[in-house]
């Protein structure tokens, strides 16, 4: 039996040059099928570096297998195939066992060591999913460099009986004694933050005042920042969530002078780009409150620090919308699902719904077509509002049901999602689907809720601007999908942002 590749071999190979110490690979594994895999793949590692050994071991769940130095238990365990997304986590895990030190900053390696309670995580994975790799990676890293974390990736579909037990229907999740942790894409330093919890409060108080500060680490707060930093101006920006929802994107292919590329590596080149500059950038924590001091607006934050600057720019952008219907919340990452390309393979062979009938249900449903067994689109209105060429594809797929004026009214189930009902709008029949999936496509929220009445909204919560971003109040600015802007594009966004900041650094200026 071959796991790997001979290209894929070659690679890790030249890779595997690199390793400083030796690294042993303890193999938990019994007579079964994919122990036999898990084992093979364990040994063609092993053959591609003198620095590799394996030894047999008894791990807590088989097969899988841990990564250790000679004289040392670093607690990083995978079980099952770290393959597809999870084969950069497998390499860069040897890497770093082997003596390469993790790229993370200095203030990072010291939140790690402020770990002073023993604490053993398990992330569940699928190989497709790809915001699993960053949170199986952070959670390595902080295993190898602390004593007192373990971490175990378990590959779901090697471990189904264990995801059906625990009732994981999203991924990454992650447990911690037994109980959900947390659940979808995370980045090192908000999971120290969960980690470490109140230990740390008000981290920025100390930062002078700036005279632009951004909230929104997405296209249009970046491009913000850029303008802002370009002009001299002392600036700063905080994101909860670098990259924003351009890190849910698989392909983008309408950028400019970009014919394609990926989410993550157009943000992580917009990150580069940013910092090029002299930006603060606080991440993983959120804007909490905005209001107007003299001459100054302060900002908190959900660390309790306060922040103050001369102008504002608010770039909050939009999260997947609910549909508000009992179940909803009871259910979410048990069977409901907002990320096709990430949770799509947790329901193979499965039947589904897709609540929304515009063009994200219905690409969702070409995309699931291949996957489940049976997609069933609900659509409220009395036709469906996707593109005709998408239209004109689900009309080729013959595992697909489109189900018009259908208000859905409640989502079902025990541990997990069985099912749902809806009224026929046309009727007034309630009718019940038996799905174990649901997936909400019906458009974005402006992420609006922490201004209170600071400013202007419409009735969608959308913050109204005129034609040089400013809002409702002097001094604050607003741009991209947080506004009442019709189109919600990356670069509409982007454009946004640098009007935005050059009508920030002319209120400046006149000030
Ligand atoms: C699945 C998907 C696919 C898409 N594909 C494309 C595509 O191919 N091409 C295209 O042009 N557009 C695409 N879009 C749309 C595009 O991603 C958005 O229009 C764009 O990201 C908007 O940028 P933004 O900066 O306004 O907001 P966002 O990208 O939403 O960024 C908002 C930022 O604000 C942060 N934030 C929110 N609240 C707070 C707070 N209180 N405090 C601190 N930070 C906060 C967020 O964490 C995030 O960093 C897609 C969107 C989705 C969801």
């Amino acid at each position: 039996m071959m796991i790997l590749s001979q290209s894929l071999k070659e690679q890790l190979k030249e890779y595997l040059k690199l390793l400083k110490y030796p690294v042993i690979l303890r193999l938990s594994s019994d007579e079964s099928e994919s122990s036999q895999k898990v084992t093979a793949l364990v040994n063609e590692i092993a053959t591609l570096s003198d620095k590799i050994s394996v030894v047999s071991a008894d791990l807590a769940l088989t097969p899988s297998f841990a990564i250790d130095r000679q004289d040392y238990e670093t607690g990083i365990v995978f079980a099952g195939l770290p393959l597809g997304h999870e084969f950069e986590s497998l390499v860069l895990a040897l890497l770093q066992v082997g003596g390469h030190a993790p790229k993370i900053t200095d203030q990072q390696r010291e939140r790690i060591a402020a770990i002073h309670t023993k604490q053993a995580f398990t992330t569940f994975v699928s190989l497709s999913c790809h915001n699993c790799p960053d949170v199986v990676q952070a959670f390595n890293i902080i295993s190898l460099l602390n004593d007192n974390v373990s971490h175990t990736m378990v590959e779901g579909s090697m471990f189904q009986d264990l995801t059906d037990k625990l009732g994981i229907m999203a991924v990454p999740t992650v447990m911690k004694d037994g109980k959900e942790f947390i659940s979808g894409r995370q980045t090192l330093d908000n999971i120290l933050d969960l980690i470490l919890g109140q230990s740390e409060l008000a981290r920025y108080n100390e930062l002078d005042v700036f005279d632009q500060f951004i909230i929104g680490g997405g296209p249009a707060g970046i491009t913000a920042a850029i303008y802002s930093a370009r002009k001299g101006l002392k600036t700063g920006i905080i994101a909860k969530d670098f990259g924003g929802q351009v890190m849910e994107t698989s392909e983008i292919a309408n950028i400019t002078g970009t014919p394609l590329t990926t989410g993550e590596t157009y943000m992580a080149n917009c990150r580069n780009h940013m910092m090029d500059y002299d930006v603060t950038l606080l991440e993983n924590v959120a804007a909490t409150h905005v209001e107007s001091a003299q001459s100054v607006f302060q900002i908190t934050l959900s660390d309790h620090s306060i922040i103050e600057s001369k102008t504002l720019i608010v770039a909050t952008g939009a999260r997947w919308k609910s549909i508000h219907v009992p179940g909803e919340q009871e259910f979410k990452n048990k069977g409901i699902a907002y990320c096709v390309h990430c949770d799509g393979p947790l329901f193979k062979d499965k039947s589904v719904a897709i609540i929304g009938g515009g063009n994200s249900g219905i690409e969702a449903a070409i995309d699931l077509s291949h996957i489940v067994q049976e997609v069933t689109i609900l659509e409220f209105g009395d036709h469906l509002n996707a593109d005709r060429i998408l239209q004109d594809k689900l009309a080729t797929l013959d595992n697909v049901n489109v189900i018009l004026n259908a208000n859905t009214k409640e989502i079902l189930g025990d541990q997990k999602v069985n099912g749902l009902t809806y009224e026929d709008r046309q009727t007034g029949k309630c009718h019940h689907l038996s799905v174990e999936g649901v997936f909400i496509l019906v458009g974005l929220d402006p992420n609006t809720e922490f201004l209170n009445d600071t400013l202007q909204l419409n009735d969608y919560g959308e913050i109204v601007i005129d034609a040089q971003g400013r809002t409702s109040v002097d001094g604050i600015f607003a741009a991209g999908d947080c506004t009442d802007v019709p189109f919600k594009q990356i670069i509409i966004a982007e454009g946004a942002g640098a009007t935005a900041s050059l009508s920030a650094f002319d209120y400046l200026i006149r000030h």
